[in-house]
Protein backbone atom coordinates (compact mmCIF):
# COMPACT_ATOMS: atom_id res chain seq x y z
CA UNK A 1 0.00 0.00 0.00
CA UNK A 2 1.35 3.41 -0.85
CA UNK A 3 2.15 5.03 2.78
CA UNK A 4 2.08 8.74 3.06
CA UNK A 5 2.74 10.50 6.51
CA UNK A 6 -0.21 10.86 8.94
CA UNK A 7 0.72 14.00 11.17
CA UNK A 8 -1.71 12.65 14.22
CA UNK A 9 -2.03 12.73 18.05
CA UNK A 10 -2.94 9.55 19.92
CA UNK A 11 -6.63 10.32 21.64
CA UNK A 12 -4.51 10.99 24.87
CA UNK A 13 -2.45 13.95 23.53
CA UNK A 14 -5.57 15.35 22.47
CA UNK A 15 -6.09 17.17 25.56
CA UNK A 16 -9.45 16.33 27.17
CA UNK A 17 -8.42 14.37 29.54
CA UNK A 18 -9.15 11.04 27.28
CA UNK A 19 -7.28 7.80 27.07
CA UNK A 20 -8.04 4.12 26.00
CA UNK A 21 -11.15 2.89 25.81
CA UNK A 22 -12.78 5.88 24.53
CA UNK A 23 -16.28 5.23 25.32
CA UNK A 24 -18.72 7.39 23.34
CA UNK A 25 -22.41 6.56 23.16
CA UNK A 26 -25.91 8.27 22.71
CA UNK A 27 -28.74 8.01 20.10
CA UNK A 28 -28.60 7.31 16.44
CA UNK A 29 -30.34 10.45 16.00
CA UNK A 30 -31.17 13.61 18.46
CA UNK A 31 -35.16 13.68 18.55
CA UNK A 32 -36.16 16.14 20.98
CA UNK A 33 -34.79 17.76 23.68
CA UNK A 34 -36.03 15.59 26.24
CA UNK A 35 -35.11 12.29 24.26
CA UNK A 36 -31.19 13.63 23.97
CA UNK A 37 -31.31 15.02 27.78
CA UNK A 38 -33.43 11.63 29.10
CA UNK A 39 -30.41 9.54 27.07
CA UNK A 40 -27.74 11.30 28.36
CA UNK A 41 -28.95 11.08 32.13
CA UNK A 42 -29.35 7.20 31.39
CA UNK A 43 -25.90 6.77 30.45
CA UNK A 44 -24.56 9.47 33.28
CA UNK A 45 -26.45 7.01 35.98
CA UNK A 46 -25.75 3.86 34.70
CA UNK A 47 -22.53 3.73 32.89
CA UNK A 48 -20.19 6.52 34.00
CA UNK A 49 -17.52 5.37 32.14
CA UNK A 50 -18.78 6.86 29.18
CA UNK A 51 -17.36 10.11 28.27
CA UNK A 52 -18.19 11.29 25.03
CA UNK A 53 -22.15 11.79 23.85
CA UNK A 54 -23.05 11.11 20.33
CA UNK A 55 -25.92 12.27 18.62
CA UNK A 56 -27.38 13.15 14.64
CA UNK A 57 -28.58 16.45 14.36
CA UNK A 58 -28.29 15.88 10.35
CA UNK A 59 -29.38 12.19 8.95
CA UNK A 60 -27.87 10.77 5.89
CA UNK A 61 -30.90 8.29 5.33
CA UNK A 62 -30.82 6.03 2.72
CA UNK A 63 -33.97 7.22 0.85
CA UNK A 64 -36.03 9.87 1.71
CA UNK A 65 -38.77 10.56 3.22
CA UNK A 66 -37.42 9.07 6.46
CA UNK A 67 -36.52 11.05 9.67
CA UNK A 68 -33.96 13.24 8.75
CA UNK A 69 -32.91 14.58 12.25
CA UNK A 70 -33.77 17.68 14.33
CA UNK A 71 -31.17 19.80 12.28
CA UNK A 72 -29.48 22.68 14.14
CA UNK A 73 -31.95 23.02 17.21
CA UNK A 74 -30.21 19.53 18.38
CA UNK A 75 -26.96 21.53 18.59
CA UNK A 76 -28.37 23.51 21.81
CA UNK A 77 -29.74 20.37 23.32
CA UNK A 78 -26.10 19.14 22.96
CA UNK A 79 -24.67 21.79 24.62
CA UNK A 80 -27.34 21.50 27.10
CA UNK A 81 -25.92 17.79 27.55
CA UNK A 82 -22.28 19.26 28.36
CA UNK A 83 -23.33 21.67 30.97
CA UNK A 84 -25.55 19.40 32.99
CA UNK A 85 -23.65 15.91 32.88
CA UNK A 86 -19.99 16.77 31.87
CA UNK A 87 -20.34 14.69 29.28
CA UNK A 88 -18.04 15.54 25.93
CA UNK A 89 -20.16 16.05 22.63
CA UNK A 90 -19.74 14.58 19.18
CA UNK A 91 -22.33 15.00 16.01
CA UNK A 92 -21.76 13.97 12.02
CA UNK A 93 -21.28 16.91 9.96
CA UNK A 94 -21.50 16.43 6.39
CA UNK A 95 -21.18 19.51 4.84
CA UNK A 96 -19.75 23.10 5.02
CA UNK A 97 -22.64 24.81 7.05
CA UNK A 98 -22.72 21.70 9.36
CA UNK A 99 -19.15 22.47 10.72
CA UNK A 100 -19.61 26.32 10.95
CA UNK A 101 -22.57 25.28 13.12
CA UNK A 102 -21.33 22.97 15.20
CA UNK A 103 -18.00 25.31 15.74
CA UNK A 104 -20.09 28.04 16.81
CA UNK A 105 -22.46 25.71 19.30
CA UNK A 106 -18.80 24.80 21.07
CA UNK A 107 -19.43 20.81 19.95
CA UNK A 108 -16.34 18.94 21.60
CA UNK A 109 -15.76 16.22 18.29
CA UNK A 110 -17.08 15.53 14.85
CA UNK A 111 -17.42 12.96 13.05
CA UNK A 112 -17.43 12.26 9.40
CA UNK A 113 -20.03 9.84 8.14
CA UNK A 114 -19.22 6.53 6.11
CA UNK A 115 -21.66 7.97 3.12
CA UNK A 116 -19.33 11.28 3.35
CA UNK A 117 -15.94 9.75 3.34
CA UNK A 118 -16.07 8.43 -0.20
CA UNK A 119 -16.90 11.75 -1.78
CA UNK A 120 -13.67 13.55 -1.76
CA UNK A 121 -15.24 16.69 -2.98
CA UNK A 122 -17.31 16.10 0.15
CA UNK A 123 -14.63 15.40 2.09
CA UNK A 124 -12.21 18.16 1.00
CA UNK A 125 -15.06 21.21 1.65
CA UNK A 126 -15.35 20.15 4.97
CA UNK A 127 -11.82 20.10 5.37
CA UNK A 128 -11.68 23.61 4.05
CA UNK A 129 -14.09 24.36 6.32
CA UNK A 130 -12.09 23.24 9.21
CA UNK A 131 -9.20 25.18 8.58
CA UNK A 132 -7.96 27.09 11.42
CA UNK A 133 -9.49 24.77 14.09
CA UNK A 134 -8.08 21.76 16.24
CA UNK A 135 -11.75 20.31 16.51
CA UNK A 136 -11.01 16.46 17.00
CA UNK A 137 -12.62 14.14 14.28
CA UNK A 138 -13.72 10.73 14.00
CA UNK A 139 -13.20 9.19 10.42
CA UNK A 140 -15.45 6.85 9.85
CA UNK A 141 -14.89 4.19 7.29
CA UNK A 142 -15.92 4.87 3.65
CA UNK A 143 -19.07 2.57 3.14
CA UNK A 144 -17.89 0.70 0.41
CA UNK A 145 -14.34 -1.02 1.47
CA UNK A 146 -11.86 1.27 -0.27
CA UNK A 147 -8.57 1.82 1.94
CA UNK A 148 -7.48 4.33 -0.28
CA UNK A 149 -10.67 6.64 0.32
CA UNK A 150 -10.43 6.02 4.49
CA UNK A 151 -6.61 7.35 3.93
CA UNK A 152 -7.71 10.05 1.84
CA UNK A 153 -10.11 12.09 4.28
CA UNK A 154 -7.41 11.68 7.01
CA UNK A 155 -5.02 13.02 4.31
CA UNK A 156 -7.15 15.87 3.47
CA UNK A 157 -8.08 16.85 7.45
CA UNK A 158 -4.38 16.28 8.00
CA UNK A 159 -3.33 18.68 5.41
CA UNK A 160 -6.13 21.48 6.44
CA UNK A 161 -3.59 21.24 9.80
CA UNK A 162 -6.48 18.60 11.85
CA UNK A 163 -3.99 16.49 14.01
CA UNK A 164 -6.71 15.09 16.02
CA UNK A 165 -8.01 12.48 14.41
CA UNK A 166 -8.87 9.21 14.67
CA UNK A 167 -10.92 6.20 12.60
CA UNK A 168 -13.89 4.67 12.92
CA UNK A 169 -14.89 1.44 12.17
CA UNK A 170 -18.60 0.82 11.24
CA UNK A 171 -18.21 -2.13 8.49
CA UNK A 172 -18.57 -1.90 4.87
CA UNK A 173 -21.60 -2.90 2.32
CA UNK A 174 -21.75 -6.25 1.25
CA UNK A 175 -23.55 -7.69 -1.65
CA UNK A 176 -23.12 -11.13 -0.49
CA UNK A 177 -24.73 -12.99 2.53
CA UNK A 178 -23.46 -12.00 5.37
CA UNK A 179 -25.48 -12.18 9.01
CA UNK A 180 -24.19 -8.62 9.63
CA UNK A 181 -25.85 -5.00 8.40
CA UNK A 182 -22.49 -4.00 7.54
CA UNK A 183 -19.91 -6.79 6.95
CA UNK A 184 -16.49 -6.04 9.80
CA UNK A 185 -13.68 -7.13 7.11
CA UNK A 186 -11.50 -6.58 10.10
CA UNK A 187 -8.74 -6.70 7.54
CA UNK A 188 -9.54 -2.95 6.54
CA UNK A 189 -8.97 -1.35 10.09
CA UNK A 190 -6.25 -3.83 10.90
CA UNK A 191 -4.22 -2.68 7.35
CA UNK A 192 -5.08 0.93 8.75
CA UNK A 193 -3.56 0.42 11.71
CA UNK A 194 -0.64 -1.27 10.56
CA UNK A 195 -0.04 1.95 8.45
CA UNK A 196 -0.14 4.29 10.82
CA UNK A 197 0.20 3.00 13.96
CA UNK A 198 -0.45 5.80 15.96
CA UNK A 199 -3.93 6.08 14.57
CA UNK A 200 -6.35 5.74 17.04
CA UNK A 201 -8.99 3.12 15.64
CA UNK A 202 -12.32 3.33 17.73
CA UNK A 203 -14.94 0.52 17.00
CA UNK A 204 -18.87 1.35 15.92
CA UNK A 205 -20.46 -2.44 16.86
CA UNK A 206 -23.92 -0.73 16.71
CA UNK A 207 -23.92 -0.09 12.64
CA UNK A 208 -21.45 -3.33 12.23
CA UNK A 209 -24.26 -5.23 14.03
CA UNK A 210 -27.23 -4.20 12.96
CA UNK A 211 -29.64 -5.60 15.35
CA UNK A 212 -28.97 -5.74 19.52
CA UNK A 213 -28.08 -9.36 19.73
CA UNK A 214 -24.83 -9.20 17.59
CA UNK A 215 -23.13 -6.18 19.25
CA UNK A 216 -21.49 -7.68 22.46
CA UNK A 217 -19.45 -9.97 19.91
CA UNK A 218 -18.67 -7.22 17.69
CA UNK A 219 -17.67 -5.05 20.46
CA UNK A 220 -15.42 -7.80 22.09
CA UNK A 221 -13.90 -8.90 18.33
CA UNK A 222 -12.54 -5.10 18.35
CA UNK A 223 -11.05 -4.51 21.85
CA UNK A 224 -9.62 -8.28 21.23
CA UNK A 225 -8.04 -6.46 18.24
CA UNK A 226 -6.53 -3.70 20.00
CA UNK A 227 -8.96 -1.04 19.09
CA UNK A 228 -8.88 2.33 21.23
CA UNK A 229 -12.89 2.33 22.09
CA UNK A 230 -16.20 1.80 21.03
CA UNK A 231 -19.09 3.92 20.19
CA UNK A 232 -22.38 2.65 20.75
CA UNK A 233 -26.04 4.02 19.64
CA UNK A 234 -27.51 4.16 22.78
CA UNK A 235 -31.32 5.56 23.18
CA UNK A 236 -33.55 5.73 26.59
CA UNK A 237 -36.58 3.68 24.40
CA UNK A 238 -34.75 2.07 21.42
CA UNK A 239 -37.85 0.79 20.45
CA UNK A 240 -39.80 4.11 19.57
CA UNK A 241 -36.16 5.36 17.99
CA UNK A 242 -36.68 7.31 14.66
CA UNK A 243 -33.77 6.01 13.40
CA UNK A 244 -31.54 2.71 13.93
CA UNK A 245 -34.46 1.27 16.28
CA UNK A 246 -33.37 -2.17 16.14
CA UNK A 247 -29.48 -1.61 16.70
CA UNK A 248 -29.94 0.95 19.76
CA UNK A 249 -29.67 0.24 23.38
CA UNK A 250 -30.85 1.13 26.39
CA UNK A 251 -28.52 3.09 29.01
CA UNK A 252 -29.08 0.14 31.45
CA UNK A 253 -28.11 -2.57 28.58
CA UNK A 254 -25.21 -0.54 27.74
CA UNK A 255 -24.16 -0.62 31.39
CA UNK A 256 -24.16 -4.79 30.95
CA UNK A 257 -22.67 -4.52 27.86
CA UNK A 258 -19.70 -2.83 29.24
CA UNK A 259 -19.41 -4.97 32.26
CA UNK A 260 -18.97 -7.53 30.48
CA UNK A 261 -16.67 -6.80 27.54
CA UNK A 262 -12.85 -7.79 28.62
CA UNK A 263 -10.89 -4.76 27.98
CA UNK A 264 -7.27 -5.25 26.85
CA UNK A 265 -4.12 -3.79 27.84
CA UNK A 266 -2.47 -1.69 24.42
CA UNK A 267 1.05 -3.02 24.60
CA UNK A 268 2.08 -6.59 25.40
CA UNK A 269 4.35 -7.06 28.10
CA UNK A 270 5.92 -9.76 30.53
CA UNK A 271 4.03 -12.91 31.13
CA UNK A 272 1.55 -11.83 27.55
CA UNK A 273 4.54 -11.27 25.63
CA UNK A 274 5.44 -15.06 25.79
CA UNK A 275 2.44 -16.73 25.31
CA UNK A 276 2.32 -14.18 22.16
CA UNK A 277 5.91 -14.37 20.69
CA UNK A 278 4.93 -18.18 20.64
CA UNK A 279 1.62 -17.73 19.80
CA UNK A 280 3.17 -15.27 16.82
CA UNK A 281 5.67 -18.12 16.09
CA UNK A 282 3.32 -20.74 15.21
CA UNK A 283 0.80 -18.89 12.87
CA UNK A 284 3.86 -17.68 11.06
CA UNK A 285 4.47 -21.46 10.48
CA UNK A 286 1.28 -21.62 9.51
CA UNK A 287 1.05 -19.31 7.09
CA UNK A 288 4.54 -20.80 5.20
CA UNK A 289 2.32 -24.07 5.33
CA UNK A 290 -0.79 -22.12 3.91
CA UNK A 291 1.50 -20.62 1.11
CA UNK A 292 3.52 -23.92 0.15
CA UNK A 293 0.29 -25.33 -0.32
CA UNK A 294 -1.13 -22.37 -2.53
CA UNK A 295 2.31 -23.00 -4.90
CA UNK A 296 1.60 -26.76 -4.82
CA UNK A 297 -2.30 -25.69 -6.39
CA UNK A 298 -1.28 -23.85 -8.36
CA UNK A 299 1.13 -26.64 -9.89
CA UNK A 300 -1.65 -28.86 -10.16
CA UNK A 301 -3.51 -26.24 -11.70
CA UNK A 302 -1.15 -25.78 -14.80
CA UNK A 303 -1.00 -29.72 -15.20
CA UNK A 304 -4.78 -29.15 -15.90
CA UNK A 305 -4.66 -26.14 -18.10
CA UNK A 306 -2.48 -28.16 -20.38
CA UNK A 307 -4.59 -30.97 -20.52
CA UNK A 308 -7.28 -28.63 -20.82
CA UNK A 309 -5.46 -26.93 -24.01
CA UNK A 310 -4.58 -30.54 -25.43
CA UNK A 311 -8.46 -31.26 -25.45
CA UNK A 312 -9.60 -28.06 -26.24
CA UNK A 313 -11.84 -27.46 -23.28
CA UNK A 314 -12.37 -24.06 -21.59
CA UNK A 315 -10.42 -22.96 -18.97
CA UNK A 316 -13.43 -22.12 -17.18
CA UNK A 317 -15.52 -24.53 -15.23
CA UNK A 318 -18.52 -22.87 -13.98
CA UNK A 319 -19.98 -26.21 -12.67
CA UNK A 320 -17.35 -27.66 -11.21
CA UNK A 321 -16.03 -24.48 -9.72
CA UNK A 322 -19.60 -24.30 -7.92
CA UNK A 323 -19.14 -27.34 -6.56
CA UNK A 324 -15.79 -26.44 -4.78
CA UNK A 325 -17.41 -23.18 -3.37
CA UNK A 326 -20.44 -25.45 -1.94
CA UNK A 327 -17.59 -27.96 -0.31
CA UNK A 328 -15.94 -25.12 1.09
CA UNK A 329 -18.55 -23.66 2.73
CA UNK A 330 -19.97 -26.64 3.96
CA UNK A 331 -16.26 -26.84 5.43
CA UNK A 332 -16.05 -23.48 6.61
CA UNK A 333 -19.62 -23.83 8.43
CA UNK A 334 -17.97 -26.93 10.37
CA UNK A 335 -14.89 -24.96 11.71
CA UNK A 336 -16.78 -21.64 12.00
CA UNK A 337 -14.99 -20.03 9.15
CA UNK A 338 -17.32 -17.05 8.19
CA UNK A 339 -18.94 -17.10 5.02
CA UNK A 340 -17.96 -14.22 3.19
CA UNK A 341 -14.16 -15.60 4.02
CA UNK A 342 -14.74 -18.15 2.39
CA UNK A 343 -16.24 -16.86 -0.67
CA UNK A 344 -12.95 -13.93 -0.58
CA UNK A 345 -10.72 -16.42 0.11
CA UNK A 346 -11.80 -18.91 -2.95
CA UNK A 347 -12.35 -16.42 -5.39
CA UNK A 348 -9.08 -15.25 -4.71
CA UNK A 349 -7.39 -18.86 -4.94
CA UNK A 350 -9.81 -19.31 -7.95
CA UNK A 351 -8.42 -16.62 -10.02
CA UNK A 352 -4.80 -16.86 -9.71
CA UNK A 353 -5.05 -20.90 -10.69
CA UNK A 354 -7.58 -19.12 -13.69
CA UNK A 355 -4.18 -16.86 -14.53
CA UNK A 356 -1.89 -20.28 -14.30
CA UNK A 357 -3.77 -22.11 -16.34
CA UNK A 358 -3.82 -18.72 -19.02
CA UNK A 359 -0.32 -18.92 -18.40
CA UNK A 360 0.43 -22.40 -20.00
CA UNK A 361 -1.95 -21.89 -22.50
CA UNK A 362 0.44 -18.62 -24.03
CA UNK A 363 3.35 -20.52 -23.21
CA UNK A 364 2.23 -23.59 -25.38
CA UNK A 365 0.44 -21.69 -28.12
CA UNK A 366 3.22 -18.79 -28.49
CA UNK A 367 0.95 -16.09 -28.12
CA UNK A 368 -1.09 -14.83 -25.85
CA UNK A 369 -3.62 -13.52 -28.28
CA UNK A 370 -3.98 -16.59 -29.60
CA UNK A 371 -4.76 -17.84 -26.52
CA UNK A 372 -6.73 -15.94 -26.39
CA UNK A 373 -9.05 -16.53 -29.08
CA UNK A 374 -9.04 -20.07 -28.15
CA UNK A 375 -10.64 -19.21 -25.16
CA UNK A 376 -13.74 -17.05 -27.07
CA UNK A 377 -13.93 -20.07 -29.41
CA UNK A 378 -13.52 -22.80 -26.87
CA UNK A 379 -16.30 -25.31 -27.52
CA UNK A 380 -17.67 -24.05 -23.92
CA UNK A 381 -17.28 -20.32 -23.43
CA UNK A 382 -15.33 -19.55 -20.44
CA UNK A 383 -17.92 -17.36 -19.22
CA UNK A 384 -20.87 -18.82 -18.56
CA UNK A 385 -24.22 -16.48 -16.98
CA UNK A 386 -23.68 -18.57 -13.55
CA UNK A 387 -23.26 -16.60 -10.67
CA UNK A 388 -19.25 -17.71 -9.94
CA UNK A 389 -18.35 -17.26 -13.29
CA UNK A 390 -15.10 -15.06 -12.82
CA UNK A 391 -13.87 -13.30 -15.60
CA UNK A 392 -9.63 -14.07 -15.18
C1 LIG B 1 -24.48 7.07 12.58
O1 LIG B 1 -23.46 6.95 13.27
O2 LIG B 1 -25.61 7.21 13.03
C2 LIG B 1 -24.35 6.96 11.12
C3 LIG B 1 -25.18 7.54 10.27
O3 LIG B 1 -23.34 6.16 10.81
P1 LIG B 1 -22.68 5.73 9.41
O4 LIG B 1 -22.20 6.98 8.75
O5 LIG B 1 -21.58 4.85 9.90
O6 LIG B 1 -23.74 5.00 8.65
MN1 LIG C 1 -27.30 5.22 13.27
Amino acid sequence: MERSELDVLPLKAWGLGLDRPLLIAGPCSAESRDQVLGTAAGIVGHAPQVRVFRAGAWKPRTRPGTFEGAGAKALEWLHEVRERYGLLTIIEVATPEHVRAALEAGIDMLWIGARTVPNPFSVQAIADALEGSDVPILVKNPINPDLQLWIGALERLNRSGLKRLAAVHRGFSWGGATPYRNHPMWEFPIRLKAAYPELDLIADPSHVAGSTDKLQEVAQQALDLNFSGLMVETHRDPQGALSDAEQQIAPNALARLLDALVFRRAAPSGALRDTLVELREQIDRLDADIAQKLGARMEIASRIGLYKREHNVAILQPERWERIMAAQHALGARIGLDRVFIEAFMNAVHQESIRHQTAVWEAASGSPANAAERLENGSQLPLSSGSSARKT
